[in-house]
């Protein structure tokens, strides 16, 4: 059966689902999305997703054509659509078509998009033995000028840290913001245990706001684990007992070495498991 495409209220076969070139999406990676996880054919956290959805429109200026309620509906068809039960759905709304220059008074028409497919995640090994990561040159953007809460359509600043972290076979990179604090990865936050808590840079660092991120707070909180938002360096990294990431592809996964310094004792440890476990159990019953 061929994917189906949700494409402003119709579902196309995805070799007929198209977007204009004159959408200032991709003239000018104009627009906002969401990535979103579904487990046993309902969105996971889909509230929050589409809370930061509509914040990250009302940021840029973009009014999305459709409703919450319409807009939840379209996602659960398109899932239907595709008999998917666990997979990824990528939610997007573009500019719309507009002239060639940049003036976004002139795009009447943003385009409500949802593709959703099977899930490609990370090879389990990458769970059991933990990732390597490096920190990236390329900083976060400053939140001054494309703050990173807003999820735009424009994943330059992210695609260029990738890039650094692949040449180095680097699946994840990480990124640190214009005072030289860590943010995230480039599209997971990230998290340390030290002395017993849970560590995680604030909002404020310029960070987008993970809704796995909050989940893993809240699960931890629940089991008693104190969290901490607070501004980290590279040297709370490398002087962690362990370090994960998470996002709403990868869940938690847990790294192993950063820079080549091993991470407490270059295993994936016990927290993270626990973590892990509770997260996996919940997402299980959601
Ligand atoms: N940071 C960045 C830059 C991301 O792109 C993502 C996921 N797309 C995350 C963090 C994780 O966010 P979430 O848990 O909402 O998927």
């Amino acid at each position: 059966m061929a994917l189906k495409v949700h494409i402003n209220g119709t579902l196309f076969d995805k070799e007929d689902a198209r977007i204009s070139v004159f959408d200032h999406g991709l003239l000018y990676g104009d627009g906002i999305f969401e990535g979103m996880r579904s487990y046993n054919g309902k969105v996971f956290r889909l509230d929050q997703h589409l809370d930061r959805l509509w914040d990250s429109a009302k940021s840029i200026w973009l009014e999305i054509p459709i409703s919450r309620e319409a807009m939840t509906q379209a996602v659960d068809e398109t899932l239907k659509a595709n008999g998917i039960q666990n997979g990824y759905v990528r939610l997007l709304v573009t500019r719309g078509c507009g002239t060639l220059g940049l003036d976004a008074h002139l795009c009447k028409d943003p385009q409500v998009v949802i593709i959703t497919d099977h899930i490609a995640l990370y090879p389990e090994e990458f769970y059991q033995k933990g990732l390597e990561i490096i920190t990236a040159s390329t900083l976060r953007n400053h939140p001054a000028a494309l703050n990173p809460r807003i999820k735009s359509m424009n994943y330059l600043n992210n695609i260029l840290a990738k890039i650094e972290g692949m040449q180095a076979g680097c699946v994840e990179a990480l990124m640190l913001n214009h005072k030289g604090e860590v943010a995230e990865c480039t599209g997971d936050n990230l998290f340390l245990v030290s002395k017993g808590r849970l560590l995680t840079p604030p909002t404020d660092a310029g960070i987008l706001e993970g809704i796995t991120r909050q989940v893993v707070i809240d699960l931890a909180e629940e089991a008693g684990i104190p969290v901490l938002q607070i501004a980290l360096t590279r040297h709370d990294v490398y002087v962690a007992e362990e370090c994960f990431l998470t996002g709403s592809a990868a869940e938690l996964i847990p790294v192993v070495k950063v820079d080549s310094r091993a991470i407490g004792d270059g295993k994936p440890g016990p927290v993270t498991a626990r973590l892990r476990d509770l997260f996996r159990n919940l997402v299980r019953q959601s």
